[in-house]
């Protein structure tokens, strides 16, 4: 078959998470010749999710907790990365509606949230000049036009400030006193799609993406980190850490921001100051996820998120109409300086100050979350004991090729910022990954693919003209 756009030349994709995957697809049906290189050993980048090859090996790193003798209880999908389906119409929610894979929609869930030190639900804080505070920012959050960070532009008190970071701020990727509020605010106002949140019920966001880009995921080629590209002439050529060289008529770079930021890979020429700056203006920061599972559920099996944490802004009750057998597991999402603060500790000990933070908010039995969580059990001398809790983490800070959470606006950051991070240089080197999103969703899946169709249409009118 006659390919349906005449390029002679090969086209690379460097980085197989969302947008490379999907950027290659994109290409390959328009019949181009195109290979993707992969630094780490697998596919799927951000989107990770805890699979049966993880039971029976242990792959635990320095970035991945977890002991293979005592797997997440859930009969409903652990991701370990990106987990939460923003809108139903949204470009990931589309690939999971085409394939008719079961959502669950958090919306019918009861959140709770942490204030002074007490949990409630929305209507028990009804009332509360503090809950009224936060939730009043949040639902007016879109047309907030103050170029300062959110804690600025949202003025709560002291007694709020957690609420406000785990709802309107570690959402975007880090702590509210350094995400712009504009920022953020332009973006939201941006997405065209629903504001639902969903869960996938029973297939694996790392499965449903891997068989959707099937055909590229063959073809991406494994531990292939990319040390530098030189467009300086005719023939792009690429070279990896181990000096093995590629060449390409043009190029779409994936990698994420940190790495693109902290010149893993190094440009000749050097990358246009329209790039460069536009990188300035904005943050990746650690991200840890967290997956403890629990011998009950003592917050309530309707929860779907529990606000207002310290270590753990964002707590999610992960069986929540996912599950017919086991609800008792919280799955803990932080950006920014709580992340730091868990990726601190040594070993498998950052869930002590999880506990701990639950033990002040559910006192009883000296502490409900260190009294019900699972542990380890050995047996000594024929008597079982409980011996460490069990946790699954994964510290994104410490995956060398990641190195973070998503991007977010720095104070001073404009939309136009996003354009020039995602503007091709020379019709040879054209970007996509989640922070080159214009479309409003930057920092999530949607936003991948969405950056991944920005990049190769851009492409592909360099060539067609
Ligand atoms: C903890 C956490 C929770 C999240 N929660 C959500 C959520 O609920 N909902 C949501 O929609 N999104 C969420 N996200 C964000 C979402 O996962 C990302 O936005 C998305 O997966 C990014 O896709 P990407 O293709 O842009 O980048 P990536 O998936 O990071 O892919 C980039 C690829 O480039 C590779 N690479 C890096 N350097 C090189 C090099 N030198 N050479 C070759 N390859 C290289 C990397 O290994 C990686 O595979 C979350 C992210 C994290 C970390």
């Amino acid at each position: 078959m006659a390919p349906k756009i005449n390029y002679k030349d090969s086209v690379a994709v460097i980085g197989a998470g969302a947008a490379g995957l999907y950027a290659a697809d994109i290409l390959m049906a328009q019949g181009l010749n195109v290979f993707v290189l992969e630094a780490s050993s697998r596919s799927g980048g951000r989107i990770r999710s805890f699979s049966s090859n993880d039971i029976t090996n242990n792959n635990a790193t320095a970035a991945y907790i977890y002991d293979n003798n005592y797997p997440p209880l859930g009969d409903f999908p652990v991701e370990l990365g990106g987990d939460i389906v923003y809108g139903s119409d949204s470009a990931l929610g589309k690939i999971i509606s085409v394939l008719s894979i079961p959502m669950v929609d958090l919306g019918g869930a009861t959140d709770e949230f942490f204030l002074g030190g007490q949990v409630n639900t929305a209507s028990g804080w009804q009332g509360d000049a503090d809950f009224n505070a936060v939730e009043n920012f949040i639902s007016t959050f879109s047309s907030n036009t103050n170029n300062v960070s959110i804690q600025a532009a949202a003025g709560v008190t002291p007694r709020a400030q957690n609420l406000l970071n785990s709802q309107a701020s570690n959402l975007y990727g880090s702590t509210y006193d350094l995400v712009s509020a504009s920022g953020v605010a332009g973006e939201l106002l941006l997405r065209k799609h629903d504001t639902k949140r969903l869960t996938v019920k029973t297939n694996t966001l790392q499965d449903i993406l891997l068989s959707r880009f099937n055909n590229v995921v063959n073809k991406v080629k494994l531990n292939t980190p990319v040390a530098s590209i030189d467009y300086s002439g005719d023939s792009i050529v690429i070279t990896d850490i181990n000096g093995k060289q590629y060449q390409a008529g043009k190029v779409i770079i994936t990698v994420p921001l940190t790495v693109l930021k902290d010149g893993d890979i190094s440009f000749n020429p050097p990358l246009p100051a329209t790039n460069a700056t536009a990188a300035s203006k904005f943050g990746m920061d650690p991200a840890f996820r967290m997956i403890v599972d629990f011998k009950t559920n003592f917050w309530g099996s309707n929860s779907g998120f529990l606000w207002g944490g310290s270590f753990g802004p964002q707590y999610m009750n992960g069986g929540f109409n996912r599950t017919t057998t086991y609800n008792s597991t919280l799955v803990i999402t932080a950006f920014g300086q709580p992340a730091k603060q868990l990726s601190m500790q040594p070993g498998s000990t950052a869930v002590n100050l999880i506990l701990n933070e639950l033990n002040s908010l559910y006192p009883d039995r000296g502490g409900m979350a260190s009294y019900w969580v699972r542990k380890k059990v050995v047996v000594t001398n024929g008597v079982p004991q409980e011996t460490d809790p069990i946790v699954t983490s994964y510290d994104w800070f410490k995956e060398p090729f990641i190195r973070g959470g998503i991007s977010y606006p720095l104070v001073g950051a404009t939309h136009q910022d996003r354009i020039n991070l995602g503007t091709n240089v020379n019709g040879k080197l054209f970007f996509a990954g989640e922070a080159t999103d214009t479309s409003g969703d930057a920092g999530t899946i949607s936003g991948a693919l969405n950056s991944a169709e920005r990049a190769t249409t851009d492409l592909i009118k360099s060539i067609t003209g």
